[in-house]
């Protein structure tokens, strides 16, 4: 019997600078924080607070895919210091338990921002991916979308099959990013597993030296996204946020190739060199 896709929704945004006050429940609530139902009824609205990329994502999916979407829960704030660490671990208890009743599910998307630390904690967007992956089982499609200022870690990229990160800074393509975040859940509902390749460099650039219309990120952006395109199904390249001050913080290149690893893993190491050939320009002179 025919029977549409189902894909959950779900999400924590949060940019945390880790010298900043404690940012708590009442800081989402008062700008985004709803589940299921709820998370539904906002999709619907014409004037949504659902982020711009999670609104593309399903509009895509609308023309794409017979689908319904599972809403779990979407949480949005402005930028601030750690999540309270409480407060982070009902969320993702919460979200474990909507997807496991969500289930059977055909795929999830998971928008984050990707710099959120906790008061504990130096990679809680890592423990929602690995969630999601842990509910789902390793053959069922997993996307997600950040923010160019995310610290990635390796367990993201092992958790999920596709990082599709924001290229513009100013942020001004999280609908194109949703899209294709969208069109490659399409693909992949029909058979396609995309592979990653991660490096992270020791490179830990200032904000001031992220902008993309101009400067070293401006030319690695451009020398990056050239390369994507046939096999090559998207590159991503991440400046990080400093003030998170995590581990895994530093520019980070993630290449997704459609299935040969060793093309993903060649195009990486490429792009990584251009970077490092580059990082002096990362000296901000003020
Ligand atoms: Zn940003």
């Amino acid at each position: 019997m025919f029977r549409k896709k189902r894909i959950a929704l779900l999400g924590l945004m949060l940019e945390s600078n880790s010298f900043a006050p404690v940012t708590g429940r009442d800081d989402f609530l008062s700008r985004l924080y709803v589940a299921g139902i709820e998370m539904a009824e906002e999709l619907r609205k014409d004037e949504s607070k659902i982020p711009a990329e999670m609104h593309s994502f399903c509009a895509t999916m609308d023309m794409s895919v017979e689908w319904e979407a599972a809403p779990i829960l979407i949480g949005l704030v402005e930028a601030g210091g750690p999540i309270d660490h409480d407060f982070f671990a009902q969320t993702l208890h919460d979200m474990k338990g909507r997807l496991e009743a969500a289930m059977p599910l055909d795929g999830v998307y998971i928008c984050n921002h990707g710099a959120m630390i906790t008061t504990e904690d130096r990679d809680p967007d890592g423990d929602i991916f690995e969630m999601a992956r842990s509910v789902v089982g390793k053959e069922c499609p997993i996307v997600a979308t950040l923010d160019l200022h995310g610290n990635v870690s390796d367990r993201m990229i092992a958790a999920v099959n596709l990082v599709v990160a924001y290229q513009t800074n100013p942020h001004v393509d999280m609908v194109a990013r949703g899209r294709e975040a969208a069109l490659a859940m399409s693909s992949m509902l029909s058979g396609l597993r995309p592979v990653s390749a991660i490096i992270r460099l020791p490179v830990c650039p200032p904000t001031v030296t992220l902008l993309t219309d101009k400067g070293p990120y401006a030319d690695l952006m451009r020398y990056g996204q050239a390369r994507s395109g046939g096999e090559i199904m998207n590159v991503s390249i991440l400046g990080g946020f400093a003030y998170a001050d995590t581990a895994k913080n530093g520019l980070c290149v993630i290449v997704t190739a459609r299935s040969d690893r060793a093309v993903a893993e060649a195009v990486a190491q490429d792009i990584a060199e251009y970077a490092w050939s580059d990082y002096r320009r990362y000296d901000p002179h003020l």
